[in-house]
């Protein structure tokens, strides 16, 4: 799977509509402290279905909503769209949104669907919210500090078969 663009409306610091595309081959974000650099990756995650608002650094869920400053009043939605490419060349196109007191809603190249086929399309592609390809601050520690069963977990992700055990969980529960 490839990445190619980023949009970004409301989500954390990126209050006005931005687009960002991603080129083939390495990318680099800099810019001073506080400038949005972990945000972006943030917005990454959290398009894949990240559902934990400890990874995302907030406290509850609505929080990667613009808030405001002394100067622009706080938004009442973040939106963020991932176009991708398949490994089949198929595009893909992934928007999560969140209203305030509303929860998040999930598109799938137009159709409504459940954060759960979000995570599994990206587990299966091994690039999922949790994937060892995004590498945030303090990941490295964690690896050396992990639990063998923590370890596991980290390399299924990578290995693309971590959806296999949310469809063995999907299939004894019926
Ligand atoms: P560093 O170089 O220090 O790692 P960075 O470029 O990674 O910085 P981020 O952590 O991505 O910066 O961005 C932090 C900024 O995002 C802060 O100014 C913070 O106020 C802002 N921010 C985070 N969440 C929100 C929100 N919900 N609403 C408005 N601003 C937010
Ligand atoms: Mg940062």
């Amino acid at each position: 799977m490839e990445f190619r663009k980023l949009r970004l409306s409301g989500f954390k610091s990126f209050v006005e509509p931005s687009e960002l595309r991603i080129e083939p081959g390495l990318t680099g974000v800099v810019g001073p402290n506080g400038c949005g650099k972990s945000n972006l990756l943030e917005a990454i995650r959290w398009v894949m279905a990240e559902s934990s608002p400890k990874s995302m650094r907030s406290g509850g869920m609505e929080d990667v909503i613009f808030a405001g400053t002394s100067t622009r009043p706080p938004r009442d939605f973040a939106e963020v769209v991932l176009h991708a490419k398949d490994d089949d060349g198929e595009d893909l196109d992934v928007t999560r949104r969140i209203e305030r007191g509303a929860g998040s809603a999930y598109r799938l190249n137009g159709r409504d669907v459940r954060a759960k086929d979000i995570s599994l399309i990206f587990a299966d592609a091994a690039t999922g919210a949790h994937s060892p390809a995004l590498v945030s601050q303090g990941k490295i520690a964690q690896v050396i500090a992990a639990k063998s069963t923590e370890r596991r977990m980290m390399l299924e992700e990578a290995a693309g078969i971590a959806g296999l055990h949310v469809r063995r969980r999907d299939a004894e529960s019926k």
